[in-house]
């Protein structure tokens, strides 16, 4: 395996502005459904930011908490998948084949991370919408399950430049569109297969924990703990 693709989420760094989530709508082609069909649990976000308050006001802290495809090495949706649409690829990335897929929806049961998103009808984009979709990405059908990609079609357009150029990625280079809208840089994406990348070295550091690790998936996004809040010097 050439590359393992990974990513580290500093918490401490996260504002839940919520930025990544728009960034990952725009690239990815994600339909908004209205109002209605979200009421419904059936909202399409391939990254949350998820928030947790502390304390009593007015004496109140929020900690944000993004939450996408943690691409599992020991993902449980793909052993449930009765086509192999979902799988993992020669990256290491927990890939989805829309066109294999049936609709089953054995996945996003077996997935602890609520991060597959069924659609349950034909997206429609109301225009300007419809100006924006990213051509490099597949538009998802009625009865298909989707998620975060890590925007594999990033992945595979800067593999294609580095083998033209006779050269590797280099570190930082690639993002996804998450890590790379994030005014904080609190998403840091890598090559966890690299020693020195930033990634590799993030997912070794003593505030790193990963995502209900108990549960034997073997995520492969590191969460960097909040550090603990001092209240500023006074002067
Ligand atoms: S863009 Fe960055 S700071 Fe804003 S919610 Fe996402 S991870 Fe947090």
């Amino acid at each position: 395996m050439a590359y393992r693709w990974g990513m580290a989420v500093d918490l401490d760094k996260c504002t839940g502005c919520e930025a990544c989530v728009t960034a990952c709508h725009a690239e990815n082609n994600i339909p908004t459904v209205g109002s209605q069909q979200a009421a419904r649990g059936r909202a399409m976000h391939w990254i949350r930011v998820e928030r947790y308050y502390e304390g009593n006001f007015p004496d109140v802290r929020v900690k944000f908490r993004p939450v996408l495809c943690q691409q599992c090495d020991n993902a449980p949706c793909e052993a449930v998948c009765p086509t192999y649409a979902a799988h993992q690829n020669e990256d290491g990335l927990n890939a989805q084949v829309y066109n294999r897929c049936i609709g089953t929806r054995y996945c996003a049961n077996a997935c602890s991370y609520n991060v597959r998103f069924f659609n349950f009808f034909n997206p429609e984009w109301v225009k300007p919408l419809n100006l924006q979709l990213n051509p490099d990405v597949s538009i998802r059908e009625v009865g298909v399950m989707e998620k975060c990609t890590f925007c594999v079609q990033r992945i595979k357009a800067a593999k294609i430049t580095a083998k033209a150029e006779d050269r590797g990625l280099v570190d930082g280079v690639l993002q996804p569109a998450c890590a790379q809208a994030c005014p904080t840089t609190a998403l840091i994406f890598g090559d966890l297969n690299d020693p020195n990348s930033r990634v590799a070295r993030l997912s070794h550091s003593p505030r790193g924990s990963k995502l209900l690790e108990d549960l034997g998936a073997e995520p492969k996004i590191t969460y960097l703990d909040k550090q603990p809040w001092h209240e500023p010097d006074t002067y």
